[in-house]
């Protein structure tokens, strides 16, 4: 069977001085999931590596570097889904886990379900993952972005909020097709700027934020989450798979349907097929990008 992978680095209006840096993020998390595949490995440690490099990358929107919330905290989600058994794990709301995908990865390996907050945190402890404190998720930037939020927030300055605001959504996401012919789907997330404390978008949401089903392909989506869980992205470009729409085109339908269908949907999808065929769309101005299919060189773009 041949292998594929692809990955995203989020879709925003990335800044063009982040732009190497987004690039330089996904292109490590491809190569290391490539070794995983090429080497034989499956697609489920393809994908957890791959998304633990990105969630230790300061970078990106994910792990270490992600946004605050309104409160000035960092709260994580993830999920990961195996397209042969469809089953998934998927956390929300960690304050204390340094690579919510691997959490993600026990529990779909264990009970198969989404845990969220204190009970996530209690279980990653009791499988032996070391728990970390907030703090050490949050970088210099970010915690600078939030200050100027609150300061137009609290003052009339609200051309300091409204810039803040505008940040970023660089939530990564991963698809693996491994030798054996088994997808998976994998993403994860601080979520968006200065959202509610407890706010989950659709990034753990099977069917929403990702989906993988072996026998017709898998999606990964990233964006506004609110408006990505109303169109039920992930699923929807997967049954356009089913449809035998190619995955170009499969990626490209499912955004067009977020924008039109929600006021101000934005985001951007990865796909990628039982056979190893790719699709990518997002309607922001940029989506950071990278991708490689058995006997090719690796793709990567912003
Ligand atoms: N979709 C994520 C969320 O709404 C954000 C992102 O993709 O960057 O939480």
């Amino acid at each position: 069977m041949p292998i594929a992978m692809i990955v995203h680095g989020g879709a925003w209006a990335i800044p063009d001085d982040q732009v190497e840096a987004h690039l330089a993020g996904c292109r490590a998390a491809l190569e290391t999931g490539w070794a995983i595949l090429e080497g034989s490995g499956s697609a489920l440690d393809a994908c957890e590596a791959a998304v633990r490099l990105m969630e230790d990358d300061p970078i990106f929107d994910a792990g270490t570097g992600s946004h605050l919330t309104a409160a000035g905290t960092v709260e994580l989600d993830a999920a990961l889904m195996d397209g042969r058994t469809l089953r998934y794990g998927a956390v929300a709301n960690l304050r204390r886990v340094r690579n919510p995908i691997s959490l993600a990865r026990r529990l779909l390996e264990g009970p198969g379900t989404m845990l969220v907050g204190e009970g996530a945190e209690q279980f990653a402890e009791r499988q032996g993952l070391a728990l970390c404190s907030n703090e050490e998720l949050i970088v210099e930037r970010e915690r600078q972005l939030w200050a100027r939020w609150r300061a137009g927030q609290s003052s009339t300055d609200s051309a300091a909020g409204a810039e803040a605001t505008v940040g970023g959504h660089d939530t990564v996401g991963a698809i693996a097709l491994d030798g054996a012919g088994n997808l998976v789907a994998a993403n994860s997330t601080g979520g968006t700027p200065f959202k509610l404390p407890g706010r989950v978008g659709d990034t753990p949401l099977v069917g929403c934020g990702l989906f993988a089903d072996t026998n017709s392909g898998a999606a990964v989506c990233t964006g506004w989450g609110e408006s990505i869980v109303r169109v039920t992205l992930a699923r929807r470009a997967v049954e356009l798979l089913e449809r035998g729409v190619p995955p170009q085109a499969a990626a490209e339908l499912a955004v067009r349907t977020l924008a039109r269908s929600v006021s101000g949907g934005s985001g951007g999808c990865i796909v990628l097929t039982p056979d190893g065929r790719v699709g990518l769309a997002w309607n922001t101005r940029r989506m950071a990008y990278a991708y490689r299919q058995e006997g090719g060189a690796a793709v990567w773009g912003v």
